[in-house]
């Protein structure tokens, strides 16, 4: 295939210019101008000739073309109708492109691997609009869907709160969260200057590896204390959960705290995912 040339700002600026598509900055719509990151977005997700892709966000198709070049079959999800004419004109020449308009937040992703993904598992591959990032990767983790992984681009700074460790500043309740079901990197970092149009933030590529056995607890329980615990940051663990609202008394949040080898005096941000997984199978039942 000839035509690869989808990034070239030129090429991105004539086909806005036919279609007289404009920007939409509440879609997140920033779109890759950078022959090399694209690439590299791709090698990095380990993308061949039998991955299947779910793309969140095709734009006008410029990753798109990069992933039907090397995998098997790439569906595509974008919520703005305008871009589809657009999308048919650049991605005329691939046969292993499906794309699909709607929400990618309402669309039945399970649905989607089973009936045209080949049943997963799946890669799924995107640079993510920003407004909606954490909405996303919360689906495409809670769902237990037959993902492989996840590649994506965010704004740096929540990919740096998605990996961070106990300890450290960033380290929150999505760190746990991402942790629970993931093994997480950040596998390139992104200046500004690769997006038209330039968003004020830099970017980074995040690689999450889904965990395939999954400890068995009550996860709604687990991840309601882990939001407890990170309510107030500056107090510590045992005055968080215990202003939450939990309605439990002082006294029962200390004795789960203690037999989970925590200490009640210390906070969230130096709890780790297994501490707080064994606090919510001791700690008494919750009524909210
Ligand atoms: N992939 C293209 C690129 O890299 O050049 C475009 C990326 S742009 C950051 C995000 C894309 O996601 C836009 O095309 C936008 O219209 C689309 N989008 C925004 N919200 C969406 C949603 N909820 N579901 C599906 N697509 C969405």
């Amino acid at each position: 295939m000839e035509n690869k040339r989808l990034y070239s700002p030129t090429h991105i600026k004539d086909i806005l210019d036919r279609y007289g598509f404009k920007f939409s900055k509440s879609l997140g719509q920033n779109f890759l101008i950078d022959g090399n990151i694209v690439r590299k977005i791709v090698e990095e997700a380990a993308i061949n000739k039998d991955t299947y892709v779910l793309e969140i966000g095709p734009g006008i198709g410029t990753l798109t073309e990069e992933l039907a070049l090397n995998a098997k079959k790439v569906l595509a999800v974008e919520l703005d109708k305008s871009l589809l004419p657009i999308l048919e004109e650049s991605l005329q020449a691939y046969n292993n492109v499906e794309i699909i308009n709607g929400d990618i937040l309402e669309i039945d992703i399970n649905k989607i691997i089973e009936e045209k993904l080949n049943g997963g598992p799946i890669k799924v591959v995107a640079n993510l609009p920003y407004y909606v990032t954490t909405p996303i990767i919360g689906k495409l983790l809670e769902e237990d869907l037959n993902i492989e992984s996840i590649n994506v681009m965010v704004q740096k700074e929540v990919a740096e709160r998605m990996i961070a460790q106990p300890g450290s500043k960033n380290y929150g309740s999505l760190s746990v969260f991402v942790s629970f079901y993931t093994d997480a990197k950040i596998v390139i970092k992104v200046p500004n200057t690769v997006f038209m149009p330039k968003p004020k933030i830099d970017s980074a590529v995040i690689k999450l590896e889904i965990k395939k056995d999954l400890p068995d607890i009550d996860r709604e329980k687990f991840f309601k204390i882990v939001k407890a615990g990170f309510s107030k940051r500056r107090k510590t663990i045992i005055n968080s959960l215990s202003s939450y609202g939990f309605d439990i008394e002082k006294d029962l949040i200390r004795k789960a705290l203690e037999e989970s080898k925590i200490d009640p005096q210390t906070r969230a941000e130096n709890i780790s995912v297994e501490e707080f997984m064994k606090l919510s199978t001791v700690f008494p039942p919750l009524n909210i």
